[in-house]
């Protein structure tokens, strides 16, 4: 291993080139980690953890309405944009720190420069060094997808939105995934007006379709309008700076902010991996095996540069089993089986496994099982919101094969319920367990 400057170069220190870093120096590799931007990678710095902190911001919304009903008094309260933008900033640039420091403290060497690949075991930095390595981790994350059409320049992406200087009065959001659906229900709940435009006919693809349904239902009912079937055709900024947009099949509106959130492409460009003989696919992700290895014996890859599961605890997990085959000889591989998901919508929703049609496709015999419900706050408080909670089961087992909710806090309770699926448990295991009393997670062992 001497040979080479590092045991390990890694370029990327979002969630997988973290891990991977800090526990290939904790099995006693020399490590050092390139980082163009920021320590934390888009997760932490421009993704999950401000999202999160802008969810539970906009949340006051209702719960100040509701805390009415729960009798206490409250004033007519405004909302100031920044100052939950500067706060969670503030939190950002703290984990930021933390981060930096935990691979300080594992001896792992930090270089604030673009890197790219300059052969099987060399990378060059933008200052012109090099360095070898004995393996390189490529763990560069995704970057933003924006179509591109006259204008499309004056829209902004999930990049930009935790540092707007104020907060739009009427907002386009383009997509009707992941992101879309989290920021219009954000801005809505910041009283901007929101219209989310999608080129298909659905939101969420591939999430379970009564529950898309229900948040698609809640969220008219919120006043979120949309757009279906319809492509951009060209913004332009009017004089008085707001946004004219032109989209087929509908009138041309007005806005102060186009958010393009029309998923994510692996970042590669530039990278040198071509050049260095590293196989990319059509939409330019890294090419790996089950073991993260590339088509080049010494480069490996982990996270969104992969294009697999666009998560972080995916990247997270890739990083440590990346680690701990190559320098810590105990090989062992990602189980991409029932990966819990979660839409931070208003209400959220959350699942794992296989939706009704998946199921059917699959095992052709299913048993689905449904709670559709109001939540105990939300009727005292008044909200004609209702929860909806669906279970698959094959048919011939009893065995849940998925589990779906969006309702309050559905996240938070699908993460307890995600371990039964996950150990193969039964309608029955469910039904065996003993209601807790009043709650909305009671609603999974009453499921009829
Ligand atoms: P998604 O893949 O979730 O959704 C993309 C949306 O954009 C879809 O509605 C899709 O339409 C549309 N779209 C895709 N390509 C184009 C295009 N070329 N032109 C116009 N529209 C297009 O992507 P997001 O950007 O919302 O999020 C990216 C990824 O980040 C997610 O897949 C997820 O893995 C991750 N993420 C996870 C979160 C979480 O766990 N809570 C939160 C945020 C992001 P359609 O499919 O209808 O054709």
């Amino acid at each position: 291993m001497a040979d080479h400057e590092f045991d390990l170069f890694v370029i990327g220190a979002g969630s997988g080139g973290v891990r991977a870093s800090r526990i290939a120096a904790a099995h006693g590799a020399r490590v050092a980690v390139a980082e163009e931007y920021r320590v934390g990678g888009t997760c932490v710095i421009r993704g999950c953890v401000p999202k999160k902190l802008l969810v539970y911001g906009a949340h006051f919304a209702e719960d100040l309405k509701d805390a009415k009903r729960f009798g206490w008094q409250v004033p007519d309260c405004g909302f100031d944009w920044p100052t939950l933008r500067d706060n969670v900033l503030g939190e950002v640039d703290r984990l930021n720190g933390l981060y930096a420091q935990t691979l300080t403290n594992n001896k792992v060497e930090i270089i604030l420069e673009r890197a790219t690949v300059s052969g099987a075991h060399e990378v060059t930095l933008a200052s012109g060094r090099k360095v070898t390595a004995r393996y390189i981790l490529i763990a560069t994350g995704a970057h933003p997808h924006v179509p591109e059409f006259p204008g499309s320049e004056h829209g902004i992406t999930s990049n930009e939105v935790f540092h707007l200087d104020k907060l739009p009065r009427r907002i386009l959001i383009a997509g009707a995934g992941y992101i879309a659906n989290e920021f219009a229900g954000i801005f809505n709940e910041f009283g901007t007006k929101v219209t989310l435009i999608n080129r298909s006919d659905v939101i969420l693809r591939g999430y379970e379709e009564a529950i898309r349904d229900r948040l698609l239902q809640i969220s008219l009912t919120k006043g979120i309008e949309f757009r279906f079937n319809s492509e951009f055709e060209s913004i332009e900024r009017q004089q008085d700076g707001c946004l004219k947009v032109k989209t087929s099949g509908h009138d041309p509106v007005e806005v102060d902010c186009v958010l393009f959130a029309t998923g994510r492409v692996p970042n590669t460009t530039g990278l040198g991996l071509a050049e260095a003989g590293v196989e990319l696919d059509d939409k330019g992700a890294v090419v790996v095996g089950e073991d993260n290895k590339s088509s080049v014996d010494s480069i490996y890859a982990v996270g969104d540069v992969t294009n697999r599961v666009q998560l972080t605890p995916i990247a997270i997990r890739e990083g440590q089993a990346f680690a701990d085959t190559v320098f810590g000889n105990k090989p062992h591989k990602v189980d991409y089986d029932n990966i819990p998901n979660a839409v931070f919508s208003h209400p959220p929703m959350a699942g794992v496994g296989l939706t009704e049609s998946q199921a059917r496709n699959k095992l052709g015999s299913v048993a689905v099982y449904t709670s559709d419900f109001r939540a105990m706050k939300n009727v005292l408080a008044g909200r004609n919101e209702r929860a909806l909670y669906k279970m698959v089961c094959d048919a011939t087992t009893g065995r849940v094969v998925g589990l779906h909710m969006i309702g309050p806090d559905a996240p938070e309770i699908l993460q307890a319920a995600a371990v039964a699926v996950k150990a193969g448990l039964t309608k029955d295991d469910f039904d065996r367990t003993v209601a807790l009393h009043p709650s909305m997670a009671e609603e999974l062992v009453l499921l009829k």
